[in-house]
């Protein structure tokens, strides 16, 4: 199993080469086509295991070829990825960076323990892929400065991690702003009953990954 294989643009595929990689990681080849599927995904993968590029290399190829389908002058949100800190935050944005470089693509970061000025202005600049904490995001929604209207993709990484630090009130909040219809993946290492909660009330009918 190649790269290749998995029905990813030349435009992706050239900046994997680039950045290395030859072959998929077991995660990697089984997320990879499930999520462009376009159906829900539960994964069951610990850090290590190449789930970042797992999630982030097919979100990219379905924005690539989903129509921008937006009535306002700015590019909206369309994948978003919520991650329990800022460095995963920041790790996760550096991918999508990576592998993104060779599309049109555009992303940003937010997260908390900075000034959110610098965030606002990226979001305003217009943007396709966002990568949030729960808490930055839900502060700049009260405040305006970002919609979630075209969100089609919606990626919960670390998603035990986001429990653990109390992070379920707001991620209610920031799922009951999105459209309803939508994709979503779940990531977590570990599948304590909450959870398994939280994965039946956002997923429907996922494929099962477990590496
Ligand atoms: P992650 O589990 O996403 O944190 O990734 C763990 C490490 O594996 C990171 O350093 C990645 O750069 C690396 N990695 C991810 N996918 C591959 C791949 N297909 N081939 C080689 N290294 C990879």
């Amino acid at each position: 199993m190649q790269f290749k294989d998995l029905g990813l643009s030349e435009l992706i595929l050239k900046a994997i080469n680039e950045h290395g990689y030859t072959t998929p990681t077991p995660i990697q080849a089984q997320s990879i086509p499930a999520i462009l599927n376009g159906g829900d995904l539960l994964a069951a993968a610990q850090t290590g295991t190449g789930k970042t590029a797992g999630f982030t290399l097919p979100v990219l190829q379905r924005l690539l070829t989903s129509p921008v389908n937006q009535t306002s002058r700015r590019r909206q949100v369309r994948g978003l990825i919520l991650t329990p800190t800022r460095e995963l935050a920041a790790q996760v944005h550096a991918s999508v960076q990576t592998y993104g470089k060779y599309t049109q693509l555009k992303s940003a970061v937010i997260f908390g323990g900075v000034g959110a000025n610098p965030q606002i202005k990226s979001i305003q600049a217009g943007l396709d892929i966002l990568v949030a904490t729960p808490g930055r995001l839900l502060d700049l929604m009260g405040q305006g400065a970002i919609s979630l209207q075209h969100v089609e993709i919606l990626i919960l990484d670390e998603a035990d991690r986001m429990l653990d630090m109390g992070f379920l009130r707001d991620i209610k909040k920031i799922l009951a702003a999105l459209p309803k219809q939508r994709q979503n993946l779940l990531f977590s290492a570990t599948f304590s009953t909450e959870i398994k909660a939280l994965a039946n009330d956002l997923l429907n009918s996922p494929s099962l990954i477990e590496v």
